[in-house]
């Protein structure tokens, strides 16, 4: 299957609330082409999230997953401060999220629709997750971490936001210049280099 193109900062759909889908809808075929077409297009790119409107989708559906290949790049401390590890994949339509506790986390974050940047992103380290499955069944999810990262990032694209819009401005650089800066070093070390 040839993946659809992921849709570039700028686009208005990336800008506007994604609908919700009609919990009758989810086990209809274009609702299950549609979660296919997300994973595959998420696996490809690759990604570890992935939100309709990314691919010209104005619905509230996300995917996420995170997998071995994709931690090989960082250090066991990079994985530990981050809370990072695999997970299978997850589908949630219409999502709604609450954060659980005042933990912060602050670190850098890109997105498949603003291509080759990253910056430096506060959010919070835990959060509960309720939507409904591929099947359409209700599910709840409490997670801290990486995972929780990712959803917060989602469901904002659901909502017309970018991670540009949260980011602190002065991190924002190339992947490639963040990964010869800071790659390897502590949160802690990577503030202090920036003044944050
Ligand atoms: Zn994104």
């Amino acid at each position: 299957m040839t993946s659809p193109p992921i849709v570039q900062t700028g686009a208005p759909g990336l800008r506007s609330r994604a609908k919700e889908v009609a919990p009758e809808q989810i086990q209809t075929k274009e609702m299950q082409d549609l979660v296919t077409t997300m994973i595959a297009t998420m696996r490809a790119a690759p990604g570890v999230g992935l939100a309709a409107p990314q691919i010209g989708v104005p619905l509230r559906v996300i995917v996420l997953e995170d997998r071995e290949d994709l931690l090989k790049g960082l250090t066991a401390e990079e994985r530990r401060e981050r809370e990072r590890a695999a997970f299978p994949t997850r589908v949630f339509f219409n999502p709604v999220l609450k954060p659980v506790g005042e933990d912060r986390a602050m670190f850098f974050e890109g997105c498949l629709s603003v291509k080759g940047f990253v910056g430096l992103v506060e959010r919070s380290a835990e959060v509960e997750v309720s939507g409904l499955d591929e099947n359409g069944a209700p599910q709840t999810w409490r997670v801290r971490g990486w995972p929780a990262r990712i959803l917060q990032h989602e469901v904002d694209h659901l909502d017309g936001t970018l991670y540009i819009d949260r980011m602190k401005t002065r991190s924002f650089a190339t992947a490639e210049h963040a990964k010869a800066l800071y790659g390897g070093k502590p949160i802690a070390e990577i503030r202090r280099m920036l003044d944050l």
